[in-house]
């Protein structure tokens, strides 16, 4: 899932203050499971807005809600009066949500949340990176352990010379990749995978090679 955390309220309330009505709206797919963007949490940051507008004497109208996804256009129906009636926007979507409603609605959206990383729920309240979205996965050769998203180097064939005692040399509250790639590899009884040198990784394939798209033509032409 996508994790997000929320902006703090002082640099929402910079953002918003100078409009007569916000709607602030919650996306109740990834952000909502990590607590940060929902509909529950617009409420609680249209309540907050409200009273900084009060203690601001500020003359603005804050309304929220929010609906199950802001990345697909089928949702927003249920919420087109509500988006129409708002001067602007406060979106507690990912930076995903926020662009979509930008490209459909004329008029000012702004992020509640700073879009994180994509991870994974480990326990209640606890969320860690897992993936980079490299698109060319080498999880098949490293036991399931992504050294893209979790080795602080990205090294593909580690450890590097910091690793100590299992930890990474950032910090000793972070393991090494390299070393929980190791102790899989091993554990499977598969340390071929770990000697065998990975090739050069072809980044062009990664974000940093541009904006990238799938397209399901089976899909797309129904
Ligand atoms: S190797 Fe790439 S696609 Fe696979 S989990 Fe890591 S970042 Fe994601
Ligand atoms: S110590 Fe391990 S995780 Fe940290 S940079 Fe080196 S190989 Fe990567």
């Amino acid at each position: 899932m996508i994790v997000g955390e929320q902006k703090p309220l002082e640099e929402i309330w910079e953002m918003i203050k100078g409009h007569k009505k916000v709607l602030v709206f919650g996306c109740n797919t990834c952000v909502a499971v990590c607590h940060q963007g929902g509909a529950k949490e617009a409420e609680i940051m249209a309540g907050l807005l409200r009273m900084k507008a009060i203690q601001e004497s500020v003359d603005i109208e804050i309304t929220n809600s929010g609906i199950e996804r802001q990345c697909e256009h089928e949702f927003f129906e249920t919420s087109e009066d509500e988006i129409q009636g708002s001067e602007a926007i406060l979106s507690s979507a990912c930076g995903i949500g926020v662009q979509f409603m930008a490209e459909k609605y004329a008029k000012p959206i702004y992020p509640a949340l700073n879009t994180t990383f994509l991870g994974a729920v480990e326990e209640l309240g606890i969320y860690t990176e897992r993936c980079q979205a490299c698109g060319q996965c080498v999880l098949g050769q490293t036991g399931g352990i992504c050294p893209v998203a979790r080795c602080a180097k990205r090294i593909l064939n580690g450890p590097c010379g910091g690793s100590s005692n299992g930890k990474c040399e950032i910090s000793k509250d972070v393991d090494c990749a390299w070393q929980l790639i190791v102790d899989r590899l091993s554990l499977l009884g598969n340390m071929d995978a770990y000697e065998t040198l990975a090739p050069i990784k072809d980044w062009s394939a990664d974000r940093a090679g541009g904006p990238r798209k799938l397209i399901r033509e089976d899909m797309a032409n129904e």
